[in-house]
């Protein structure tokens, strides 16, 4: 992946990553929040039902105490002697319902009688018209009023019921009852249950609170109207209101989150005087879970991470051996289509090399069939040519003898026999020629293929240039002869090396025909590595460099037709490998051609001087 990609797809995870971190503290949050503000609702349903049941119980108290005939009396009248019954009454009544105080206030606002009357904080004679209770029960209705006790400071709680005259009085308000409820066990109720509860007033201020320093602080502002009307009701005996460290919701009745975000609240408006019930809870255990959720959410993901790391890790690791060991299978296979491909090539090419080894076989026999064919074929071929040399040569003599003979008859007619006699020798001669012509065929055409035997060097030239002498003598051609008086001596079949000299002096004459001083010539000597040579030279033109290579070709001729065959060399060479020679070819000192016959050392030398195959001179 490139790095760009790689970079902020790594960003959108950790992005991810910190969205459900946030999204699990959050969510536990809410679970946590949801859970304390059920207790929450609980308890401030029980806080508020408690109050409304204590204040119950003296929302009518007043109202009861002032139907008292004797009460009433004392309110319309005034008369001191009703004064100790009346405090009487109102002391019984109080301490059956449990009222902290129980009084009676004139029209004036000053207190007729109260159940404290013999207490060092009596009411008996206070004026309490300033109080707002006071004026409301005056004008006919049920005052309610908490405040702080002008002259004992104790707060309560006061409800206070006009005192009306008998109808045939006229029925009209002549005074008011009121009873002091104090309600700082609540605060000890809530203190103790280990809530923190606030109870506010319609300015919001906190009247009572399970928390001391809380007390008598605002949850809003106060306005100039509600502090005039503070300070004239006298109701808290103080003139200023802090404000609480938090600030009210704005709707009551509804769970609300958190305030300064250190605690939870719950409110709910009382149906009494513009009350407010508030309940207030760390919100501590909601941090609490909140941070658990989100660290063991980044637990989980680091785990996760670590894991999918691991895998990846595994994963990656499991691909390179996928990866090596297909590349390895691959290898193989290779390998083996290699060594299957090479194997059927090589059976091919076995089978080719097989199929011309056979073929090579089969040449070679037909060669060596149509070698000896061709010996013979030779053979018989120069046989024919001597033959017809032969028959020239022997007609000769013959049309002489023929001559001579007819002259003898004439010359015996006219008794010459002195010319006779040397006519006769004459012819003798002419017989002999011709005995010795015939000789020489006779000992060319035997076929002899046998084996090897000593054969002096000297003696086989002589022979051969014996054959063409007349050929030779006819083209004016000079033989040298360069062979060494001791006498070279080779093992090989006399007929056989007779018929490759005549050969090699027939081709030199061939090659000397119409040139300047003619000449041939015949050398031997012993190499160095004891081997014989004989060199047939002659002045011609040489053998040309397109000639050389096809030399020994059979059939191979740069004569004329009906004057060559082309099979002389060819023949020759066989002949010479056969025993064991060699016959190569080259130039001479005069650039005509020089071939040599290289004839292995003799082991076993032959005495010389004796003749074989050679018919009598
Ligand atoms: P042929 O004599 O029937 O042509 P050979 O095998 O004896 O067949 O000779 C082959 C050829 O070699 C000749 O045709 C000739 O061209 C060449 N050659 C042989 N001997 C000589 C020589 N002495 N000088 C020049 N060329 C020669």
């Amino acid at each position: 992946m490139p790095g760009p990609q790689r970079l902020l797809s790594s960003l959108c995870l950790l992005l991810l990553a910190i969205a459900l971190v946030l999204g699990a503290g959050w969510q536990a949050g809410r679970f946590a929040r949801d859970g304390l503000m059920a207790t929450l609702h609980g308890r401030l349903e029980v806080y508020g039902q408690s109050l409304d049941a204590m204040l119950g119980r003296f929302d009518h108290l007043p109202a009861t105490a002032a139907l008292d005939p004797t009460l009433v009396r004392l309110a319309q009248s005034h008369d001191p002697a009703l004064v100790a019954p009346v405090n009487d009454y109102l002391r019984t009544v109080s301490r059956r319902t449990g009222a902290a105080v129980l009084y009676l206030i004139g029209t004036d606002g000053t207190t007729l009688a109260a159940s404290n009357w013999d207490q060092p904080n009596s009411y008996v004679g206070i004026n309490f018209g300033y109080r707002p209770y006071f004026q409301q029960a005056m004008e006919g209705r049920d005052g309610h009023f908490y405040g702080t006790g002008t002259l004992t400071g104790i707060p309560g709680y006061f409800i206070a019921a006009p005192v009306r005259a008998p109808l045939a009085d006229g029925g009209r308000i002549v005074g008011t009852v009121v009873v002091k409820v104090l309600l700082d066990a609540m605060e000890t109720v809530w203190r103790d249950a280990g809530d923190l509860v606030l109870l506010t007033d319609r300015h919001g201020i906190a009247f009572l609170s399970s928390l001391p320093d809380w007390k008598l602080r605002t949850t809003r502002e106060l306005d100039a109207l509600a502090l005039d009307e503070l300070a004239d009701t006298r109701q808290y005996g103080r003139d200023s209101y802090p404000p609480l460290p938090f600030t009210m919701p704005h709707r009551l009745g509804t769970p609300v989150q958190t305030v300064d975000g250190r605690y939870l609240l719950y409110g709910r408006a009382l149906e009494r005087d513009g009350w407010s019930l508030l309940v207030l809870q760390d919100a501590a255990p909601v941090r609490r879970a909140q941070s658990l959720a989100a660290a063991a959410m980044a637990l989980l993901l680091a785990l996760a991470l670590a894991g999918g790391l691991a895998w990846r890790q595994r994963f990656r690791r499991l691909q390179e051996r996928e990866r090596s060991r297909a590349a390895l299978e691959q290898a193989r296979l290779d390998l083996e289509r290699k060594v299957v491909e090479r194997t059927a090539d090589l059976s091919t090419a076995n089978a080719k090399l097989e199929r011309e080894v056979e073929q090579r076989r089969h040449t070679e026999q037909e060669l060596r069939a149509a070698q000896n064919e061709l010996v013979q074929a030779a053979k018989l071929a120069a046989l024919g040519q001597m033959a017809a040399g032969v028959t020239h040569e022997l007609n000769q003599p013959l049309t002489a003898l023929r001559g001579l003979a007819e002259n003898c008859r004439a010359l015996l007619d006219r008794g010459r026999e002195e010319d006779v006699r040397d006519n006769l020798a004459f012819m003798a001669d002419l017989v002999d020629r011709m005995a010795k012509i015939t000789s020489q065929l006779r000992g060319f055409s035997r076929r002899s293929d046998g084996p090897p035997e000593p054969v002096p060097l000297a003696r086989a030239v002589r022979d051969a240039l014996a054959l063409v002498e007349r050929r030779l003598a006819d083209q004016g051609i000079a033989v040298d002869l360069g062979l060494p008086s001791g006498g070279l001596v080779v093992g090989f079949e006399p007929v056989r090396l007779q018929q490759v000299l005549v050969n090699l002096l027939r081709n030199a004459a061939d090659a000397l025909r119409d040139r300047p001083n003619p000449r041939i010539r015949v050398t031997g000597h012993v190499n160095m590595d004891k081997t014989i040579s004989l060199s047939v030279t002659d002045n011609g033109p040489g053998i040309g460099f397109e000639v050389m290579p096809r030399l020994f070709e059979p059939f191979f001729t740069t004569k004329p037709a009906g004057e060559g065959l082309g099979l002389g060399l060819a023949i020759s060479q066989a002949i010479a490998r056969e025993y064991g020679a060699q016959l190569s070819a080259g130039s001479g000192p005069e650039g005509g051609a020089c071939f040599t016959l290289t004839f292995p050392p003799l082991t076993e030398r032959s005495p010389t001087g004796e003749e074989k195959n050679h018919a009598p001179a």
